[in-house]
């Protein structure tokens, strides 16, 4: 449970076309990454992923249900933003209960999966405080924990890292990697920095200006670029 399929999806706003057909498979539990110079789309692919933004054509499967006719409470997907996005009012415990009280998860049974994700993201300490009273990992694993206690399927992250500073982003690197291990689920993972892409990704997708230039393994694309473009952000030889 957690494949994606992407069918030829295109996107435009107004007469800019920002993707261009994109076509491409995700099996259950891989771990892919989007990576592209800023601007060739990676965002606004994750969006129509999430069903959040409709495609202008084509069509996005998850375990073949077509997304954009899902109910958003049905489609098994959170999303982890560069922003944070988390309520400023709410202590940490709420935030992460907040879209669980909504879809009318028992109050039991919301205790049990913050216990769980709080534990495994170590904000155990922190569960009464509001964001203000954070720092920005904290943050961002306020975030991740708020995506883990709705047990997705498919978890979206775009660009999670990049308001951290540099010891933070190896440190939520690796608890990202080893959320991965741990609950299995299928997760897709944008971003502009190469080493994060090298060390997270089972796949990742090389994306230039709306269209997907290649498709591999990190030593796929390290040994094999398809052209100068992959070469260039891949840090390879050719
Ligand atoms: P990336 O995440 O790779 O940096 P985005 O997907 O955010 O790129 O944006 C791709 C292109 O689409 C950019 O040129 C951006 O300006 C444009 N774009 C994104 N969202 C909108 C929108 N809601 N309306 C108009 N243009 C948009
Ligand atoms: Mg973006």
């Amino acid at each position: 449970m957690g494949s994606l399929k992407i069918e030829n999806v295109k996107k435009a706003f107004g007469p800019v076309e920002v993707l261009k057909g994109i076509d491409l498979e995700v099996t259950d539990g891989e771990f892919v990454v989007f990576v592209g110079p800023s601007g060739c789309g990676k965002s606004t692919l994750l969006r129509v992923i999430a069903g959040l933004e409709d495609s202008t054509s084509g069509r996005v499967l998850i375990d073949g249900a077509d997304v954009s006719v899902t109910p958003p409470a049905k489609r098994g997907i959170a999303m982890v933003f560069q922003t944070y996005a988390l309520y400023p009012h709410l202590t940490v415990k709420n935030n992460m209960a907040l879209g669980l009280k909504q879809a009318g998860t028992p109050a039991a049974e919301i205790e049990r999966r913050i216990k769980i994700a709080s534990a495994m993201l170590s904000l155990e300490p922190y569960l009464e405080r509001r964001p203000a009273e954070l720092s920005g990992g904290q943050r961002q694993r306020v975030a991740i924990g708020r995506a883990v206690v709705r047990e997705p399927k498919l978890f979206l992250f775009d660009e999670p890292l990049s308001n951290l500073d540099a010891a933070l982003r190896v440190n939520t690197r690796l608890e990202i990697a080893q959320l991965h291990r741990r609950l299995k689920a299928t997760m897709i993972y944008v971003t502009h920095d190469q080493v994060e892409a090298m060390t997270l990704a089972d796949k990742i997708v090389v994306l230039n200006a709306g269209r997907i230039e290649q498709i591999g393994s990190p030593m796929e694309l390290y040994n094999s670029p398809a052209n100068e473009f992959v070469a260039g952000f891949i840090g390879s030889p050719k």
